[in-house]
């Protein structure tokens, strides 16, 4: 079973403490792992390449 992968840095989404939510520009679900949340790392949309923190 493959993991999904955070959409800012590309990690696999293996441990607890991720999240997902849908691009506020396309609706594409996009992931984020537990350090890119507590980083604020910023997101690109691989879709409509929407941005947010
Ligand atoms: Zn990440
Ligand atoms: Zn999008």
């Amino acid at each position: 079973m493959a993991f999904e992968k955070c959409s800012s840095c590309n990690a696999p989404l293996s441990e607890e403490g991720w999240t997902k939510f849908e691009c506020p520009g396309c609706g594409t679900i996009i992931y984020r792992c537990q350090r890119c949340r507590h980083q604020s790392i910023p997101y690109e949309c691989k879709k409509c390449g929407f941005r947010g923190p």
